[in-house]
């Protein structure tokens, strides 16, 4: 961003150049060629992660280049202009308590300035059809500047939303729903079970031995069979299905409009995918991966705890009678 910006002040300068060549204040000219040097030397400072000797030259090109500008040829020129573009940078990047002293600084340089010019007379004037072109193009460049920044950063915080968002939702690993978003959509579905009564199937999954997995294979294996596992859950569920990583090795998944037969048939689906499915990608040798898992049907008394807990004493079930079964409580 700060690169392109300098690139950015750099080529109007280079237009600058011309402009004020064409409109007869070769001062001015020169001075933008000045200004373009500057903006050279804070693009290769940037470009040497020096950000602060960058911001310097910045700020200063600015200062000075408005004050020059508006002395030569007067306030009409509309210079003092880039300097309202100090009112948005250090507001961004000005330590907080540094902020209103900057801002009052500013203010009285820019009336400081204002007042200088109104008992002296500009030092080198063009003529007014000159003076107006000039007060236009920096009138245009700033309000082009200031359209560009807000854009920037309404997308800087859309997108932090967003990321932010994702984070407080999902589990980094898998990308499911985590705990407490599964829980949020858990209370939501509950509601509209209340009032639309449709059937709601839920599976509590498990890893079976699991810990022997990590222990042969390693944590990462570990964490990548739970990420395969993942997909595999996604692919072989519907997309208005909820799927979340409740725990560790555990896996819960609600099914709106699934009665009992749906949510056993996909509770097996997902069984026989896992048991089926080539794990030697991934460990590099034949190794079982299993699953268990807990099936159960929302009913009209139920709170999250009741559910779940009809669920974990299905999957207890399952483990108890032998794994990689499914069990319907
Ligand atoms: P069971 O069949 O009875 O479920 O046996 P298990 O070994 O799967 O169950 P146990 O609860 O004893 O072990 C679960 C293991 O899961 C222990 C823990 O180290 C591992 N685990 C939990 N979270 C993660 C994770 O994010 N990544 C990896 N690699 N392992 C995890
Ligand atoms: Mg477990
Ligand atoms: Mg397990």
């Amino acid at each position: 961003m700060a690169k392109r910006v300098t690139q950015i002040a750099g080529s109007v300068d280079v237009a600058f150049f011309f402009l004020f060549h064409a409109l007869g204040s070769p001062i001015l000219a020169w001075v933008n060629i000045a200004s373009v040097a500057i903006y050279v030397a804070a693009y290769y400072a940037l470009k040497r992660r020096r950000n602060q000797l960058a911001s310097g030259l910045i700020w200063a090109e600015v200062v000075l280049h408005s004050a020059l500008g508006t002395l030569l040829i007067g306030w009409d020129s509309g210079f003092h202009y880039y300097l309202l573009m100090f009112i948005p940078a250090i507001c961004l990047s000005t330590p907080i308590r540094w902020v209103f002293p900057c801002l009052l600084g500013l203010l009285a340089y820019y009336i400081g300035l204002d007042a200088m010019m109104r008992v002296m007379d500009p030092i080198e004037p063009i003529h007014d059809l000159a003076l107006y072109i000039v007060h236009v193009f920096n009138l245009t460049v700033v309000f082009a500047m200031f359209s560009y920044l807000s854009l920037f950063y309404v997308n800087v915080v859309v997108s932090a939303q967003r990321k932010l968002r994702l984070m407080a939702t999902t589990d980094p690993l898998t990308r499911l729903l985590n705990r407490r978003q599964m829980k949020f959509m858990l209370e939501l579905e509950i509601e509209r079970f209340r009032r639309s009564e449709h059937p709601v199937g839920l599976l509590l999954l498990d890893v079976d031995h699991f810990k022997q997995i990590n222990d042969s294979h390693g944590h990462e294996t570990g964490d990548k069979v739970l990420e395969t596992l993942a997909s595999l859950l996604r692919d072989h569920l519907r997309a208005q299905d909820l799927v979340a990583r409740w725990g560790g090795e555990e896996f819960l998944i609600a099914m709106p409009n699934s009665d009992s037969e749906a949510t056993t048939q996909a509770a097996e689906r997902i069984r026989k995918a896992v048991a089926g499915f080539d794990w030697r990608q991934l460990t590099g040798e034949q190794t079982a991966v299993t699953v268990s898992i807990g099936a159960t049907q929302l009913t009209a008394e139920d709170e999250i705890s009741r559910l779940i807990s009809r669920a974990d004493k299905a999957l207890y079930q399952c483990k108890h009678q032998g794994r990689n079964q499914v069990a319907m409580h």
